[in-house]
């Protein structure tokens, strides 16, 4: 189960800029794991740290008290954009266990992890998906569509991965993590029962969820909504005038009256958008902030998983037409979030 980062080989690639950015990536590890030493001792809790705060968030769970977990991007952050910092370098060379997403999420750090793990224990966590239940994307050639975490039932698929990660670094405390991934997964059952029911009290015409960007494919397969992002899936692209006028057109000639922000985008094409149509007699609102690829604020509800697509599916499902509480599935939606 345990394996590298599950990047493809290096494509022998001569860009000499980045042969130097990565040679001096290379030799501050070095100099960090000699200053910092070695990871911690058996004895202690095992430090983990995870590139996104989603799998940070399940490693917590499963990982009770007998683990340390420090999510390198916080809330707010574009993982697709997202380059280690000095810190985070520290961090990586000290932990027990490095787990990424994969699927080219960490674009920035895609070389900088493949580096890692010869020298570190790196898991991918969504590379173990099989190749069959993922989604590609016209604009994404040879990859897939690395958003697994918007539908429940794949991510509880995920989750059982950071479980096999934790309990092969740390088997002596398998048994624990094995109780505790159940009762999370319990959770996640939950949320999805719950994402079922209220998305499918949202009317069949209103089905369209535009948001800025192509993160919400997984959520449209699941739950049977049409997706549009202005953005590919990847924010790394920058939209068009073009995009953004063929999505006004598309606004007003399907007469779509709400469109969604999300937390780890600047809204700008979408307010682009707002406007476009407006100017087209179209009145079309931004019905919501979704926390599409990163959580919310960190001690939240929303700032955890559950939370996370809590809002999501509530906010999306009110906003179209559809029936959900105010607070959501567990009365607890805005208890002290944004
Ligand atoms: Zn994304």
């Amino acid at each position: 189960m345990m394996q590298p980062a599950g990047f493809p080989a290096p494509t022998g690639r001569t860009n000499a800029a980045r042969d130097g950015r990565g040679r001096l990536f290379g030799a501050f590890v070095m100099i960090a794991a000699l200053v910092f030493g070695a990871p911690s001792q058996a004895d202690d809790a095992l430090s983990v740290v995870a590139t996104t705060g989603m799998i940070a968030d399940a490693a917590r769970e499963i990982g009770g008290e007998s683990v340390s977990v420090r999510a390198l991007m916080g809330a707010g952050v574009d993982p697709h954009s997202y380059r280690q910092t000095r810190s985070d370098i520290v961090a990586l060379v000290q932990a027990d266990l490095v787990l990424s997403h994969g699927l080219y999420l960490e674009a920035q750090m895609e070389e900088f992890l493949r580096r890692l793990s010869t020298r570190q224990t790196v898991v991918a966590v969504a590379e173990t998906l099989s190749r069959e239940r993922l989604l590609g994307h016209a604009d994404y050639e040879n990859k897939f569509d690395p958003h697994v975490w918007m539908d429940p039932a794949m991510w509880s698929d995920v989750v059982l991965a950071i479980r096999d990660a934790l309990t092969e670094v740390r088997p002596a405390e398998g048994e624990g993590f094995a109780r505790r991934a159940q009762a999370y997964l319990a959770e996640i059952e939950k949320l999805g029962r719950y994402a079922e029911a209220a998305t499918e009290t949202v009317p069949e015409d209103s089905r369209v969820l535009l948001t800025a960007h192509d993160a919400f494919a997984y959520f449209g397969r699941a739950y049977a909504f049409e997706v549009i992002g202005i953005q590919g899936i990847s924010t790394e692209s920058e939209a068009g005038l073009r995009r953004i006028s063929d999505l006004v057109d598309l606004l007003v000639e399907r007469d779509i009256s709400a469109v969604f922000v999300e937390s780890s985008v600047p809204e700008r094409n979408v307010r682009a958008l707002v406007e476009g149509a407006a100017s087209r007699g179209q009145d079309v609102r931004v019905a919501g902030t979704l926390y599409s690829d990163a959580m919310g604020a960190p001690g939240t509800y929303e700032g955890t998983y559950l939370g996370m697509i809590d809002h999501n599916v509530t906010t999306i499902v009110r906003a179209l037409g559809g029936q959900a509480p105010a607070q959501g599935m567990a009365g607890r939606l805005g208890e002290g979030g944004p």
